[in-house]
């Protein structure tokens, strides 16, 4: 599974102009560090209403829990504002929800999801994301901000990943992924 330069361009572009002509008035994005920021930043550039942006950083407690502790809180008051959270990829779902709950109790005007890429498969707790890039499959993925042990997030295009060869070997793709 490959989602290539051109096409991801392309897909971030049409996520653009969703977002410019459902919030005409302006929009508040938030994005979660890290791995949003690469998509972000084109995505904003990709907008032709007026954009705010603020950053979370959330660690979780114990892995697939879904149980996240925010480590970076928003610097911007919500309440009352129209708020898309910008995510990478939503997979299970479960880190999502959380955040969702957490910015729901402070009574944003709106709260909706965009993200870049959708593993609707995958999906543990139900996640509206009304603003979605790519649906992809049942793949680890890197690349244009996702990582694996903070490597391959400035790869320009996003690539499955074969799990099992990089646990054992964090850069087992660095080789192959880089040498395009
Ligand atoms: P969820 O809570 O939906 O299962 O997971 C969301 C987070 O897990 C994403 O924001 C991302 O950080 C990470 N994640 C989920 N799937 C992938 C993947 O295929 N590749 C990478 N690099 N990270 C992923």
């Amino acid at each position: 599974m490959v989602v290539g330069g051109d096409e991801l361009r392309a897909g971030v572009r049409r996520l653009g102009a969703e977002l410019s002509q459902a919030y005409p008035e302006g929009v508040l994005l938030v994005a979660i560090l890290r791995g949003s920021i690469w998509f972000l930043a084109d995505l904003v550039r990709a907008m032709s209403c007026p954009v705010e942006v603020d950053f979370m950083a959330i660690s979780s407690y114990a892995e697939g829990t879904g149980r996240v502790r925010i480590v970076k809180d928003l610097d911007l008051d919500i309440n009352q504002r129209h708020v898309v959270l910008v995510e990478d990829v939503v997979d299970t779902g479960l880190t999502l929800t959380y955040v969702l709950g957490e910015l729901r109790r402070r009574e944003p005007a709106s709260l909706e999801v965009c993200a870049l890429l959708d593993k609707t498969t995958r999906r543990i707790v139900p996640t509206p994301v009304r603003f979605v890039g790519f649906e992809v499959a049942d793949d680890f993925v890197l690349g244009y901000g996702l990582d694996f042990a903070g490597r391959y997030r400035n790869l320009d295009f996003v690539v499955a990943g074969d799990l099992s060869a990089l646990r054992e070997d964090p850069d087992a793709h660095v080789a192959d992924l880089y040498g395009r």
